[in-house]
């Protein structure tokens, strides 16, 4: 049998009782190790976390915790080939698709070391400036930010193991806040890896950081009211999450992150061969393949005008035909495995459906697997699908395929364009491609209350903008709707989430000695 890997909880690490669960090599099926969280004792862990830790945290300033989260990226770096032989091995990437869970953790995890410096010797942070409460100006009101007094829990995506354990643990430890992790099983042993490696170096106080392997069970009921619970997964998941009664009746603070169907938009005026269109080409195709489209950014449905569609549909197609499919190992292979083979399942299920009501533009089943097995492998080509009546393919609007699948759509005129993006109702991103810079920012704008992010690509930024499914430490991630309702990153926006707002209503004068206090 496969090691049990262990969890890491209540200061100690403990293995899960019973013989587990498999994580498999998505291509090879083999299986790599096993986790266990059957017959942890959760709320003692919890406790240990929420006091312990948490109190080590809160005693230090946002300066010296900038300073950690600079330790825990540099007990990291020395191991990246280590975690590159798991990604691969667990999650089927390749290598550059790899770097983008991997090298995407570890740029966040520096942005939020730095940005944290400049936050400097304060454990408190005052929000705005005092307000007069009435016409004396002696009594007034300052709001203020504290740590809350509670853990984070994150529970995981599979697509992400590293850069979604950081992305949210970053801001969590800079705020003061001790972290749970739940990583998705399937790809638990990137984090789990990970957290070793940071346990093992002692740069975090006792309690900061837990890790949980395998069920999710219990995790939830543990909970308390001035816990935290950051959640990335399916809107089914989702909607069992807040349901519980640790959200409906304890009041504890929820951030969703769930799926989502992003558009990328291709402005009217445009043809084919132009600077605008070969961008969009480029990004609908590279965001599809991409660890083979399981990204919740990637571009799902991709609009052009109507007399563009066949033009976008041959050249998107020949992008795509250029796509290598199957094991990662192999040089020769540009595109990897879905996850596991249940995964390959509900994609072909997902891709059935919408089928019903589109053409196939690019027949993903074409693509001959490099190096692997097809009755064995997660692998399947990209599919790019299309339809010039988007009012008859609903589907399309609603059905997230998780895997390297996409739609064209052809829309009529800019009012049409608009109405068909936001039928995704909500959404984490869409980029708008186009070279008339008053119209890239209109539609930006209309875009603008629907999405989590607006991502414009115009010709003068076609080698320094940062790609439409890259999310970028700097800018805000989480999408209005369906897209989950949630807000991470965005700088320091991020600690919000892990602070309570209070408003102090005090003398004037009292009121001026806060920053000192709060230091
Ligand atoms: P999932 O099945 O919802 O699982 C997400 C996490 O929730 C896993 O850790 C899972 O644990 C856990 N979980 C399952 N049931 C739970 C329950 N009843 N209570 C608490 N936790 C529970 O999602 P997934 O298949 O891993 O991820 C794919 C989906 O995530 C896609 O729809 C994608 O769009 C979305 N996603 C969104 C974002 C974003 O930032 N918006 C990012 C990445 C992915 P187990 O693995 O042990 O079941």
């Amino acid at each position: 049998m496969t090691e049990l890997l262990k969890n890491y909880l209540g200061g100690r690490w403990q293995a899960g009782a019973g013989p587990g669960t498999a994580l498999l090599d998505p291509v090879l099926g083999t299986e790599l190790a096993r986790v266990s969280a059957a017959g942890l004792d959760l709320p003692a862990g919890f406790a240990f976390a929420r006091h312990s830790g948490g109190a080590a945290l809160r005693s230090m300033t946002y300066g010296e915790r900038a300073a950690m989260l600079g330790a825990v990226a540099k007990a990291l770096q020395p191991q990246r080939e280590e975690y590159y032989r798991i990604a691969t091995a667990n999650s089927g990437t390749v290598r550059a698709d790899s770097a983008v869970d991997i090298e995407g953790a570890l740029y966040t995890l520096g942005f939020y070391a730095k940005l944290g410096e400049s936050l400097g010797n304060r454990r408190v942070l005052l929000d705005g400036e005092p307000v007069r409460l009435g016409k004396d100006p002696l009594f007034q009101s300052q709001h203020v930010l504290s740590p809350t007094r509670g853990v984070a829990l994150l529970i995981n995506a599979f697509n992400f193991p590293a850069w979604g354990l950081w992305e949210k643990a970053a801001p969590a430890l800079l705020s003061g806040v001790p972290v749970i992790v739940k990583p998705a099983t399937a790809t638990a042993w990137l984090a789990q890896r990970m957290v070793t490696d940071v346990v093992a170096v002692g740069v975090l106080p006792p309690g900061a950081l837990s890790i949980v392997c395998g069920s999710s069970a219990g995790l939830l009921d543990a909970l308390e009211a001035f816990d935290v619970l950051s959640f990335t997964g399916s809107a089914h998941t989702a909607a069992q999450i807040r349901a519980h009664r640790a959200v409906t009746q304890r009041s504890v603070r929820v951030n969703i992150e769930a799926d989502s169907l992003n558009c990328a938009l291709l402005l009217p005026g445009e043809t084919p061969g132009a600077s605008a269109f070969d961008l969009f080409v480029n990004e609908v195709a590279h965001e599809m393949t991409v660890k083979s489209g399981q990204k919740c950014t990637a571009i799902r449905r991709a609009l052009v005008p109507e007399s563009l569609y066949a033009a976008a549909a041959q050249a998107i197609g020949a992008r795509l035909a250029q796509t290598t499919v199957g094991n990662p190992r192999s040089d020769a292979v540009r595109m990897g495995s879905l996850v596991s083979r249940a995964q390959l399942e509900n994609v072909r299920a997902d891709l059935g459906i919408l089928q019903q009501q589109t053409q196939t533009l690019h027949d993903g089943a074409g693509h001959p697997l490099i190096d692997a097995d097809a009755a064995v492998a997660a692998c399947m080509g990209p599919t790019l699908l299309g339809t010039r009546e988007p009012e008859a393919a609903q589907r399309v609007h609603d059905t997230e395929v998780f895997g390297p699948v996409a739609t064209l759509i052809a829309y009529r005129d800019s009012a049409h364009a608009l109405a068909l993006v936001r039928q995704g109702q909500g959404s984490l991103v869409t980029s708008v491609y186009g070279s008339d810079p008053a119209a890239l920012a209109a539609t930006a704008l209309e875009l603008a209350d629907s999405h989590g992010r607006v991502h414009v690509v115009s010709p003068d930024v076609a080698g320094s903008q940062t790609g439409h499914g890259n999310v970028m430490p700097q800018s805000l991630h989480g999408g209005p709707g369906r897209a989950g309702g949630g807000e991470e990153l965005g700088g320091l926006r991020a600690l919000v989430f892990y602070h309570r707002r209070s408003a102090l209503q005090s003398s004037t004068s009292l009121l001026a000695h806060l920053p000192t206090a709060a230091a």
